[in-house]
């Protein structure tokens, strides 16, 4: 991500933004300085003859390092982070039957499975010395009625392209080269969540093929503690979906508002900002975005607002004078739903793909460290006083970074803790901790970006609940089960003894049989 990337905060192109990018280039290679990275299991070679088993019995493609070219992009994550993995062969599936038969083909031959969706893992658990077995290829998208089935391999580009082409949406994320597979099943944070929930509050039915290599259809009848367990209990632990069926909602006009403010007036702005949880309808979802890099830190604030853009009007400019600020920016505008979602995708769809998964793709992959938090109270002026100080602490010492502050609450605090695996329900803001860097930049630059970004979790957790968002994967999380799932680990492990007891399905950091 460059300089112009990083501060070009314009509504219209925030999820561009939110994707990294930058010129690609060879990264340097380094041993790996966080241990706690990918489970690649056991390592197999096999035979050419053994391989082409599998290609004989497959509808889809067997890419393997022989097949130079498209090896060299097919295994690649969208973390650059992780390009040192080298994979012994990416499975394109054409359908679920192919699933099934490179399960059974991983199995027989002791290779360790890594599901793959959209590549974004941030814990590089989607790639593997064993076999990534990769949906990308099953992503059709239709609509019945108000039911949108979605193939688990498509992108966030066409899911709000060719849905807001028939006038609805689900909602989902804001960086639109991400898959509808680990995003659903970690939970989903969008711009429509306070009126609409998490994405996988909309999940309505889910196709799976599982450990033994069996198709099931799970919902609330059938199978309903593995669908449970599909809502927010992450993906690569039961199975590897195949389809998602959404109750889609009618996909009208946004209005977004942004106004810049200075980093004097952070514990202001922020101590009002996190108040909206409780005052701003369901309809009304902001985000507040302290960033530092490329000369010192501001902050921005944003909201995306799905009521009539005069009570929108009245509530935004009600929140910029309850902070007492003046914003160096203040602007609205108000526009379709697919302009806001898709941005300056909306006019060349096919370019905002990854240049490494899509002919024609424009968009790079990126390095950065992240990690997350959540809080379930108004954090107090101490605890914004610690986070301004660590930001400013990292600024002198001369990193780059930005924390992506969510406002929760409205509808995702309306479904029961118990109704899906996913327990954050009773947060008010969620944090993500942020720091993009070049493409380019190595794997020790990186794991030291991680271990900053980690480092907000012990500044905050005096005021945090110790969560974190599981899509927001963190190797260096070492109570993670407690942190992404809380109270709900322990029936997830019951759900992974039923249906991968013998844990077929395991990365760093997922669910272990009971
Ligand atoms: C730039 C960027 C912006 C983001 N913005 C948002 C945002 O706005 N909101 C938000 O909530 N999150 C966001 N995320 C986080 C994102 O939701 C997670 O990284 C998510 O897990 C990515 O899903 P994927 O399918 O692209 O990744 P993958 O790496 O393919 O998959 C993620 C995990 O799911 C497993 N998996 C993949 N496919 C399947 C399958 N078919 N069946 C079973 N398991 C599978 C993988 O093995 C892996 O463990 C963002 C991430 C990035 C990098």
């Amino acid at each position: 991500m460059d300089r112009r990337q990083f501060l070009s905060f314009s509504a219209a192109s925030i999820f561009l933004t939110a994707c990294g990018g930058g010129e690609s280039s060879a990264p340097e290679v380094t041993p790996p300085l966080i241990d706690n990275r990918p489970d690649t299991g056991v390592v197999s070679k096999l035979t050419n003859e053994q391989w082409q088993t599998l290609k004989d019995n497959v509808l889809g493609r067997v890419i393997l390092p022989t097949d130079e070219q498209p090896y060299s992009l097919a295994r690649l994550s969208f973390s650059t982070r992780f390009d040192h993995i080298y994979p012994q062969a990416v499975v394109k599936c054409a359908n679920a039957q192919d699933v099934q038969t490179a399960i059974r083909f991983a199995k027989e031959h002791e290779l360790h499975i890594a599901p793959r969706s959209g590549s974004h893992s941030y814990g590089g658990y989607s790639t593997t010395e064993g076999m990534i077995i990769d949906v990308a290829d099953l992503n059709d998208i239709s609509l019945q009625g108000d039911i949108a089935t979605i193939g688990s391999g498509a992108r966030l580009t066409d899911v709000y392209d060719q849905l807001t082409q028939q006038g609805v949406s689900i909602p989902a994320g804001s960086c639109l080269s991400v898959g509808i597979a680990g995003l659903t099943m970690g939970g989903g944070f969008g711009v429509v969540d306070r009126a609409h929930g998490l994405t996988c509050d909309t999940l309505q039915a889910v196709e799976i093929v599982t450990a033994d290599a069996e198709i099931i259809s799970c919902d609330a009848n059938n199978h309903s503690e593995l669908f449970w367990a599909l809502r927010g209990g992450g993906g690569g632990n039961f199975g590897i979906v195949t389809q998602f069926k959404f109750k889609a909602h009618e996909a009208n006009g946004i209005t977004v508002f942004e106004a810049n403010f200075s980093f004097d007036d952070f514990e202001d702005v922020f101590a009002v900002w996190q108040t909206l949880a409780e005052q701003w309808p369901n309809e009304m979802w902001a985000q507040c975005l302290p960033t530092w890099v490329f000369g010192g830190p501001r902050v921005n604030v944003r909201a995306f607002c799905l009521n009539p853009a005069a009570e929108a009007e009245t509530l935004w400019q009600n929140f910029i004078a309850q902070t007492g600020a003046t914003p160096s920016s203040n602007t609205q505008s108000t526009s379709s739903y697919r302009s806001v979602m898709l941005g300056t995708c909306e006019s060349n769809v096919a370019s905002c793909h990854l240049s490494t998964q899509f002919e024609g793709g424009t968009m790079q992959r990126s390095a950065f460290g992240a990690s997350s938090d959540f809080f379930n109270s108004l954090i107090p002026p101490a605890g914004v006083r610690a986070l301004k100080a660590e930001i400013e602490q990292q600024n002198s010492d001369g990193h780059n970074g930005m924390i992506i502050m969510n406002l929760l609450g409205g509808k995702i605090d309306e479904i029961g803790e118990g109704e899906t695996a996913y327990p954050h329900r009773k947060a008010i803001v969620s944090a993500e901790y942020y720091l993009p860097l070049h493409p380019s930049a190595s794997n020790a630059q990186i794991d030291t970006a991680q271990a900053k970004q980690n480092g907000f979790r012990q500044v905050m957790a005096p005021w945090s609940t110790g969560g974190a968002y599981v899509n927001y994967i963190d190797p260096l999380i070492t109570d993670w089960q407690q942190a992404y799932y809380g109270e709900h680990y322990q029936k997830l492990q019951a759900v992974k003894n039923q249906y991968d007891p013998t844990n077929v399905f395991n990365h760093g950091q997922s669910i272990l049989p009971a």
